[in-house]
């Protein structure tokens, strides 16, 4: 029987905010089937909250405007915390994905090349990033709908975070060629040579082209395996959806990211076109089953947390 003691190791998720977050539910039914003496818990952290002026006996760590101070000292100190505590290691959700990265120690391929971190492993003082975003994506087609990315063409809907997370692990994946489209903003130039970065690390060509180019986007899913929405529209009460119906092809696979609604416009719109579909709640699964291996060495019970929580 699971139960915490004196020995039980700590795995914990930093961010913010962190209370609707479903990883420590999943993490700790993963350990309790498996008798794994760990305990998951959240801890809402983010850069100012607690500041290094915090540290040195400031009462809040904000300036008197009541606004944090742009530091990054409460990271560091969550870090700190981790190895003080002996914790196995931690999850990082927004707004710390990058900002804990010039505290690491290693950072993993995936992690280097997408500038993102989601888990820390720490051993012995050392902490390690990695990123299982792109990981749990891949996983998710393969091991729920038998879509196996090697090889295949992709075309990309938006650059954040989790699509970076997605290229970079399909291009090492070995997928054949990615077409990201991105709204031509501040950070277009940034995508670009991301892009170069990876095609050149890899041996998968990754081109950008703007959201706004209808016609390339036309052409570029007429030639693809799958289509990834990355971006955040269609979330919510969001009803839009950034692919025009007659550009689906019914051998198409197209998979959304995200998870609520359950169905966006666009699912809704490439069933209807006869193609295969999948929203993003596997990709949450597996991206933590991923760094649940990482912590603890084992494959976590995946149809127990999915009975549970999915
Ligand atoms: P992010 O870093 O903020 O990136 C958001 C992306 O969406 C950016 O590329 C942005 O474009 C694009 N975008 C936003 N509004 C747009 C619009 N009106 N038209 C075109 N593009 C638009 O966020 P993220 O962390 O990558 O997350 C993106 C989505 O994935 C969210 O819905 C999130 O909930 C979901 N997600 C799901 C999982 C999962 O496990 N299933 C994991 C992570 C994230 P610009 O680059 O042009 O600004």
């Amino acid at each position: 029987m699971y139960s915490i003691s004196a020995t039980t190791k700590l795995i914990c998720l930093l961010g913010s905010p962190v209370d609707h977050s479903i990883s420590p539910a999943m993490h700790n039914a993963a350990f309790a089937a498996l008798g794994l003496n760990y305990v998951y818990l959240a801890f809402d952290v983010r850069p100012g909250r607690f500041s290094d002026a915090a540290t040195a006996g400031s009462q809040t760590g904000e300036d008197e405007g009541g606004k944090p101070p742009a530091d990054f000292g409460s990271v560091q100190t969550a870090l700190n915390a981790l190895k003080l505590f002996d914790a196995r290691g931690c999850n990082l959700t927004m707004p710390l994905k990058k900002a804990v990265i010039p505290y690491l120690d290693e950072l993993s391929e995936a992690a280097r090349l997408s500038g993102a971190v989601n888990t820390i492993v720490h051993e012995n003082g050392r902490l390690t990033g990695h990123t299982t975003d792109g990981a749990g994506y891949i996983d998710a087609l393969k091991k729920e709908d038998n879509f196996d990315i090697n090889g295949k063409r992709l075309t990309i809907l938006g650059a954040g975070g989790a699509a970076e997370s997605i290229i970079v692990q399909a291009a090492l994946d070995g997928a054949a060629s990615i077409h990201v489209f991105k709204r031509k903003n501040s950070t277009y130039a940034a995508t670009v040579n991301f892009a170069k970065k990876v095609t050149d690390t890899t041996n998968c060509a990754v081109t950008v082209s703007p959201m706004e180019d209808r016609n390339a986007l036309k052409h570029s899913i007429a030639a693809s395996d799958l289509l990834c929405n990355a971006t955040n529209v269609g979330m919510g009460d969001d009803k839009r959806s950034l692919v025009p119906k007659s550009f689906f092809h019914r051998n198409l696979f197209v998979s959304d990211i995200i998870y609520h609604p359950e169905e966006t416009t666009l699912l809704k719109d490439a069933k209807a076109a006869g193609c295969r579909c999948a929203n993003g709640k596997y990709m949450l699964l597996y991206q933590g089953a991923a760094a649940f291996t990482l912590w603890t060495g084992q494959n976590m019970p995946v149809d127990i947390v999915k009975e549970k929580y999915f």
